[in-house]
């Protein structure tokens, strides 16, 4: 269905836990509070908002948490939303840190794509991001999960005095693996608020500077706003999601659900509908609340207003608890 300022809405980003075995410093470095699990929505919940959302057109599911594979029966629920009548498109990101388990059943089922997290090669440096994590896990499943034939996407968060040294040896994972590489700027949401990002602008410029033919590539990579390029007969390709200095607003094509039943059309505000009390009743009801929050979706993003985290409006939560 389209929203109310003719955009298409079609891909929703679907939190099915806020809990992760990391503590990414941007993401939530202190973790988060503990939902009972009574509060978050059950799979079979999950399943019937998708299965809803599709009858509005929304065809492409991602799966995402806090870490989506610290929730027993993960893949059970990626199999049915897979299976669901009118699902395009079902897509999973994670840390890495346990893909190695899932990788021949997430491909026995189909999906469609795997996102994974990594910031950096270096084993000290991952582990002082993440908050313990392992680089030796996440690394393997990137290979395994490009091995696989599914299509692979690396995630990177550049931060200005931490990282941004490691630019050069992160793109060049996409052209070693034929991988999509993308650095994605950090966002003022959960700890977001105090890291320094680095922009993509500047890491465009570093990038080119390493390796002169990098080129705009048109060829469509997925559903959401990365720029990409690519080298002339090289395999993989280097996108960029510039939310802060590239506002994509205008060609936003999606919705969140967060773990507790909250769909929420952009993620800048608090607000959304709670989907909980609707799924008491019949699905044409809950069709009518999903097609009543779409159509509330704000025009544009305020990340980029002076002081907009003093306004009362704007998310606080952590991104764990949103979904990224
Ligand atoms: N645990 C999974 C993972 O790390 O991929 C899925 C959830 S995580 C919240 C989803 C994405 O959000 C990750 O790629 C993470 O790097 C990103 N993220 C977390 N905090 C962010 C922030 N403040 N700004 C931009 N992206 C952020
Ligand atoms: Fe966990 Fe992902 Fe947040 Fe890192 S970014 S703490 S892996 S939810």
């Amino acid at each position: 269905m389209t929203d109310k300022y003719g955009r298409k809405i079609d891909y929703m980003r679907v939190s099915i836990t806020d809990r992760c075995d990391l503590r990414c410093r941007y993401c939530m470095p202190d973790g988060c509070e503990k939902v009972s699990m009574s509060k978050i929505l059950t799979y079979e919940e999950i399943e019937r908002i998708c299965r809803v959302a599709a009858d509005l057109g929304i065809n492409r599911i991602k799966i995402t948490g806090g870490e989506p594979f610290v929730r027993l029966g993960c893949t059970d629920l990626i199999r049915n939303i897979k299976a669901t009548d009118g699902i395009e498109e079902v897509t999973v990101t994670t840390n890495g840190q346990t893909l190695d388990r899932y990788i021949d059943e997430l491909k026995e089922i189909g999906v469609d794509g795997i996102n994974i997290s990594l910031d950096t090669l270096d084993p000290e440096m991952f582990a002082y991001i993440t908050g313990g994590g392992e680089l030796a896990k996440t690394l393997r499943s990137v290979e395994l999960s490009a091995a696989s034939g599914i299509k692979t996407k690396v995630n990177c968060l550049m931060q200005k005095g931490f990282n941004e040294d490691e630019i050069n040896g992160l793109a060049d994972m996409a052209f070693i693996h034929g991988v999509d590489v993308r650095f994605i700027e950090i966002m003022p949401v959960g700890a977001g608020y105090s890291s320094r990002g680095v922009s993509n602008e500047e890491i465009l410029r570093m990038l080119c500077d390493k390796w002169p033919d990098l080129e705009p590539d048109s060829s469509v990579h997925g559903n959401g706003p990365a720029v990409y390029y690519r080298r002339a007969g090289v395999p993989g390709a280097i996108g960029f999601i510039s939310a802060l200095s590239g506002k994509f607003c205008s060609e936003c094509n999606r919705v969140r659900l967060t773990s507790q039943g909250q769909l929420k059309p952009c993620l800048c505000y608090e607000a959304g509908t709670d989907l909980k009390p609707y799924l008491a009743g019949t699905d044409m009801e809950l069709r009518e609340a999903i097609r009543t929050a779409i159509l509330e979706k704000p025009e544009e993003h305020c990340f980029d207003e002076k002081h907009f985290e003093d306004d009362g409006r704007t998310e606080h939560r952590l991104m764990s608890q949103i979904g990224g």
